[in-house]
């Protein structure tokens, strides 16, 4: 007989329960695909489960790994996740031949390592995939109950980005900014030690590798009342578009407002981060919205470092918006810049220090 005892067996109806509750607790999107890691952990028991995230290219699938176990404990990869850090992977590969197939599980042997690849399916390309790898073999029923989480899974993230997404123009909605902009926050404020610690570190107020900008459109309720709140509409869908096809996958977009959005940027130098809001205002300008024809926006963006509070760079990014409006629109002004040229009075920052 075999020494080798297969994974856990079949859930009882009380644990699977427990992991239809772990895996729908969260509203955070990151937060749901580490219940999920959790759930299958706790179902499976594996030696290790990874779990990637995907993006195809062409017929090119390139991954990158974003959370993964360390015994029992589970880590989560919360480094921004920009396109360049995605490796190819061959056709060939165990990941890639998952992927190639589809949806379902699919399940190897390698040097006496059991496998097992459970790709997220979403629209029919895979977003995730998870890898579960054991030296004991996985039981059948253990395998349908980890695809049956899998697609509790995919079905729960589906119905929460539609939840977060703002029914006319597809972008994130005002209601799940203030969450996603405390994990922007803490992923800056983390960011900016490791900056801190570099020896040579000269910082500047234009320094900084997190940026918020605030985005509106110039004139709009001209563009209402001149040609009616479907056409305005219409502009506000096209301006979505053109957003998603001027910043990187991994920026968040948000329609904030009736007609203004906020972009969030992880990981971009100050230069980059400009050129890419000078790119998407001069493809706004450059546009010809239809029976509108031309339509302006103006920007104010911002740094965010590790004392920022959210009140405090939104108040910063709108005084930067504020001034780009009052000195002829269709701009772009960095609120560290218009200070450091004296163009704006900088503001006290209290940190806890002072108050102590
Ligand atoms: P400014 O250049 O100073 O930003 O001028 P503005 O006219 O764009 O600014 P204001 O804030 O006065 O007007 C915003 C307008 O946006 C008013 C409102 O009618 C319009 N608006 C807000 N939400 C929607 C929407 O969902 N659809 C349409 N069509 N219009 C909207
Ligand atoms: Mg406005
Ligand atoms: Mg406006």
């Amino acid at each position: 007989m075999s020494n080798e005892a297969p994974n856990k067996g079949i859930p009882s109806p009380g644990e699977l329960l427990g992991l239809l509750d772990i895996l729908t607790r969260h509203r955070d999107a990151q937060l749901v695909r580490l219940s999920a890691m959790q759930a299958l952990f706790n179902l499976i028991r594996p030696d290790s489960i990874k779990l990637y995230d995907v993006l195809k290219r062409g017929e090119q699938y390139r991954i990158v790994l974003s959370a993964w176990n360390e015994g029992e404990q589970l880590h989560f990869n919360d480094e921004a996740l920009s396109e360049e850090r995605f490796e190819p992977i061959g056709p060939d590969s165990l990941l890639g031949r998952a992927l190639g197939v589809g949806g379902g599980c699919h399940c190897d042997i390698q040097d006496g390592v059991h496998g097992c690849y459970l790709p997220v399916m979403m629209n029919d390309e895979p977003l995730s995939l998870f890898e579960i790898q054991s030296v004991r073999p996985f039981s059948l029923e253990t395998m349908a109950v980890a695809t049956g989480v899998v697609a509790v899974f995919r079905n729960y993230l589906e119905l929460l980005e539609d939840s977060q997404r703002d029914t006319l123009t597809g972008l994130l909605n005002r209601k799940t900014f203030d969450e996603g902009f405390a994990v922007f926050l803490s992923a800056a404020s983390r960011s900016d030690e490791r900056e801190h610690a570099r020896p040579d570190d000269r910082r500047s107020r234009r320094d900084g590798s997190h940026w918020v900008a605030v985005i509106d459109i110039d004139r709009f309720k001209r563009v209402n009342d001149t040609f009616g709140h479907l056409y305005g509409d219409e502009v506000l869908i096209l301006m979505a578009n053109l957003m998603r096809a001027s910043f990187r996958q991994y920026d968040r977009l948000y329609r904030f407002g009736g007609e203004e959005f906020i972009v969030l940027m992880r990981d971009i130098s100050f230069t980059d981060a400009k050129h890419r809001l000078e790119g998407f205002r001069e493809k706004v300008e450059q546009h010809v919205f239809p029976q509108v024809g031309q339509v302006t926006v103006s920007i104010g963006f911002t740094a965010v470092a590790s004392t920022s509070t959210p009140s405090m760079v939104l108040g910063n990014a709108d005084e930067a918006l504020y001034y780009a409006k009052g000195h002829g629109r269709n701009r772009v002004c960095c609120y560290g810049e218009l200070v450091e040229q004296k163009l704006l009075a900088p503001k006290t920052v209290h940190t806890e220090a002072d108050f102590f």
